[in-house]
């Protein structure tokens, strides 16, 4: 790992305004970095589906070795992220890359694709042997997945270990625990009348949408599991009786029986408050990804783990109650867990990244490039 080509390479990536929908620069700017590294390079059709003015980013390159092993990131960032200008401090948080205040650091996730980058460089000049290596760098992450929830199981290696460069805490934290999320959507079919002349004429689809969703266990239901009504609407005025009322809502667990439960209870409110009404619903559920669900002794647990203490670093497992890209891609059949990047308020525009962990970032990928090129 060479440190000043690290930072050099994350000042000049953050530099390239990349919000969600707009990752076209940023994606050149990878596909080049790749090209120069030996990856063959292809966009997948996502954009047509995410609106987004370029595809995911699905990079392979042909190892020497028999293993294999993935590297995911995201291109996109959250706003403000116009003129981002990188500067080092020094400071009680130590030596530090921070914005100039007025736009976020975009080390979410830009960090991460330094990393991987600089970690391929730096294992390709060391000339040893190396796995085959993929990069998966996905587009609007930060639109609630929309990029690798586009992704197809055609184009992505089926299988393969995948680290994901893409949480808070400390480089040496793996995420092994995310949870399954499931969306509900609802439209309850009641009859129109007027509220004044013939009320007892009607069936008020909002009423009975009311009582359903009063009936629902929301909000924290388990220390792993949690259910919620996001989005409401239905009526016209107020003196006609609804007929039509429709709401979406979600719910998520780490353990996926915990949120079928969730399910059913939430999917009885609303045939119980139909039945007593007289009224209709039609409920759809999608599962939008699955849990990451991992244990200490899983073979992509404890070769990270080893990745780790190899950088001398220390190994911690984690859990989160948000999903990420690496949710979408194991519902791909991609093996993936997401690590810790060291990254730091980030969303914010205090956000920030110790100079030391965007270092580590680098050598981590680089002892998991020679974990998998033993096997
Ligand atoms: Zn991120």
């Amino acid at each position: 790992m060479d440190a000043n080509r690290t930072l050099a390479l994350f000042e000049r990536l953050v530099e390239i305004e990349s919000p969600s929908w707009h990752e076209a620069e940023m994606a050149r700017a990878c596909e080049a970095e790749l090209q120069d590294l030996g990856f063959t390079v292809t966009f997948d059709g996502s954009a047509e589906q995410t609106g987004s003015d370029v595809g995911n980013l699905i990079a392979h390159r042909s190892g020497n070795a028999d293993g294999a092993v993935a590297f995911s990131a995201h291109m996109d960032t959250v706003k403000p992220c116009a003129g981002i200008c990188v500067m080092r401090v020094e400071d009680e948080r130590g030596e530090v890359l921070c914005s100039g205040g007025d736009t976020i650091l975009s080390a979410d996730d830009k960090a991460g694709v330094t990393a991987i980058f600089e970690g391929i460089r730096s294992m390709l000049e060391a000339g040893g042997p190396l796995p085959d290596v993929w990069v998966i760098l996905t587009t609007c992450e930060e639109q609630s997945l929309l990029g690798s929830g586009a992704l197809k199981a055609a184009d992505v290696p089926q299988g393969v270990d995948c680290f994901v460069l893409d949480a808070d805490g400390a480089p040496g934290s793996v995420v092994c625990n995310a949870p399954c999320h499931h969306t509900m959507d609802v439209a309850i079919c009641g009859k129109s009348a007027h509220a004044g002349v013939e009320p007892e004429a009607g069936v008020s689809a909002i009423q009975v949408a009311a009582r359903a969703i009063a009936d629902m266990q929301l909000g924290r239901l388990d220390g792993a599991t949690t259910a919620n009504v996001g989005v409401i609407e239905g009526g016209v005025a107020t003196n006609i009786v609804a007929d039509a009322c429709s709401f979406q809502a979600e719910c998520r667990s780490l353990f996926p029986e915990r949120a079928d439960e969730a399910k059913r209870q939430m999917t009885d409110a609303v045939t119980r408050a139909c039945e007593r009404a007289g009224a209709h619903a039609d409920i759809s559920w999608t599962l939008d990804y699955p849990e990451v669900a991992c244990a200490e002794e899983d073979a992509i647990v404890r070769r990270a783990k080893r990745a780790i203490e190899a950088c001398g670093l220390s190994f911690q497992a984690v859990r989160t109650g948000g999903g990420a890209d690496a949710n979408c891609l194991r519902g791909l059949g991609v093996n993936a867990i997401t690590l810790g990047t060291g990254m730091a308020n980030f969303h914010a525009t205090t956000e920030y990244i110790k100079v030391q962990d965007l270092l580590d970032d680098a050598r981590l990928v680089e002892a998991l490039i020679a974990e998998y090129a033993g096997s």
